[in-house]
């Protein structure tokens, strides 16, 4: 894939950039390694000052940063603002509260007694380098909710970014850089994933996380664990949205279109199978169809638009193949469906009923704005459309029964149920997957901690 600026509203080719040639990814790894030793010797007031001084040049550049981020991946420019936004919020809280996260944990004196020691402590010390290699869907959000907490800990960061988004990727680099974050403390490598494997063995680089497709993550995965190195993978997902008879239909129909066709459908955590109890079915699916309907899709950069393009021609070939083998495999389409004729990598809003799990879209990620709906008997078979899926990264109900609401949490296999609302991460509250979604978290305290090596320190 090029290293290069094409914008998927036109087709048009923007901006290309060569790869960096091997002395010049050996000279970033070496001011990295450089940039670590001092980083991690600064104080936690000391990173904080320079992280909400990163924030607020963020929130000032959101205007201009939203609209390249429209340009190299085609998000509407409002979404792409209030990207921007909410890196800056994301910023600030790990700036305010990572030396409580981080701070020493005192053992338990009778506990330390056991062990022979006066006193026992943990502290939490960062690991060096780390290799974040980054999805183009949500381009800021996805480096930031990795770069803040890496930094605040004392580590610092080499950015892999998608080959399609090399303008975010170099803005990110300048933003830490003026902020007056030290040299070598955030880089961005522009070079293509070949170049990812021989990066990631070199032992200055001491962990990975890895944002994007299971294959990606795959790949990623078995060289750091060749190496013995720490990674995070935060990858795919078919969210479930499951609506059952006591919900308040109106509200989960519509927050059902939000849910499905945020950032053009391409989202992890987009719910994208809508599973619905057969006593509220006919009522959920002709709202939700209906809203769907009456999105306006349309240039990425008009403020009136909903839904933009998909981000690659690439992208959208996968989503019509998908769309096409479940049709023929006897789906109900009920709006969409059809590729647009004309410039740019459009894709309709689209709602398919009547899937069986012969379909590949039962099983695969679509990433787009396509919605499947699945009717269920009951609340276990419900739990089991749920469930069968290889993903399990969040999942939503929608329900006003408590006693459901226990079973969902007990059952569901992914990272996060969320109860009459949408996904959407928060920088307090973990984020993160099972199964083939990925594992470790992100965010909150548990995010900050992957990347430290937990210390034991004992006096005797
Ligand atoms: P992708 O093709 O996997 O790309 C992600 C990143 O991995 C890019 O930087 C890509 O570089 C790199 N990459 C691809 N193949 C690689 C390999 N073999 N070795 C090393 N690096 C490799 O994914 P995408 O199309 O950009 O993003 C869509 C996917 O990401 C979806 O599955 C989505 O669900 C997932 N995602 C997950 C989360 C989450 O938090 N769980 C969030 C957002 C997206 P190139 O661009 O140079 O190929």
């Amino acid at each position: 894939m090029p290293i290069a600026t094409v914008n998927p509203a036109t087709g048009e080719t923007l901006k290309t950039y060569d790869a960096l040639g091997d002395a010049e990814i050996e000279h970033r790894l070496a001011t990295a390694e450089a940039a670590f030793r001092t980083h991690r010797t600064t104080s936690f007031e000391e990173r904080a000052r320079l992280m909400h001084r990163a924030a607020d040049l963020l929130e000032s550049d959101a205007p201009e940063i939203g609209r390249t981020m429209t340009v190299e991946m085609g998000k509407p420019v409002k979404q792409a603002r209030a990207e921007a936004a909410k890196c800056a919020k994301a910023m600030r809280w790990y700036a305010d509260h990572a030396e409580e996260l981080l701070a020493d944990e005192e053992g338990a004196k009778n506990d330390a007694e056991d062990s022979g020691a006066s006193r026992v402590l943990v502290r939490y010390r960062p690991l060096g380098p780390v290799l974040a290699v980054m999805p183009w869907n949500f381009p800021l959000w996805q480096v930031i909710r990795f770069a803040a907490p890496a930094l605040m800990a004392g580590n610092v960061g080499l950015l892999k970014h998608a080959s399609n988004v090399p303008q975010t990727a170099l803005y990110l680099e300048d933003l830490f850089r003026r902020a007056g974050f030290a040299e070598g403390c955030f880089q961005t490598l522009l070079v293509g994933s070949g170049a990812i494997e021989d990066i990631l063995r070199d032992p200055r680089i001491k962990a990975a996380t890895l944002t994007g497709s299971e294959p990606a993550g795959r790949a990623v995965a078995s060289v750091a664990g060749d190496e013995v190195k720490k990674t995070v993978l935060e990858l795919g997902g078919s969210d479930p949205y499951v609506v059952m008879p006591s919900a308040d239909i109106d509200k989960a129909a519509k927050t059902a279109v939000t849910a499905r066709v945020q950032n053009n459908g391409q989202s992890c955590i987009a719910a994208k199978r809508f599973i619905v109890h057969t006593d509220v079915f006919d009522a959920f699916a002709e709202r939700f169809t209906e809203a769907m309907k009456a999105l306006t899709v349309g240039d990425p950069l008009d403020e009136g638009s909903d839904v933009g393009p998909v981000a690659t021609e690439q992208g959208r070939d996968d989503l019509v193949e998908l769309v096409d083998d479940a049709v023929e495999g006897g789906a109900t389409v009920l709006c969409g469906g059809e590729r647009p004729d004309g410039d740019g990598w459009y894709y309709p809003p689209t709602v398919l009923a009547d899937i069986t799990p012969e379909m590949r879209i039962h099983h695969e990620e679509a990433f787009g704005p396509v919605a499947t709906l699945y009717r269920a008997a009951d609340l276990d078979e419900a739990v089991a459309i749920a469930n069968d899926t290889p993903f399990g990264l969040s999942s939503n109900v929608w329900t006003r029964d408590e006693a459901e609401t226990d079973r969902f949490v007990r059952d569901l296999e992914a990272g996060g149920v969320f109860f009459n609302g949408m996904t959407a991460s928060h920088p307090a509250f973990p984020f993160g997957g099972v199964k083939r979604s990925g594992y470790g978290r992100e965010l909150s305290g548990h995010g900050i901690r992957e990347f430290c090596n937990i210390t034991t320190v004992w006096h005797g």
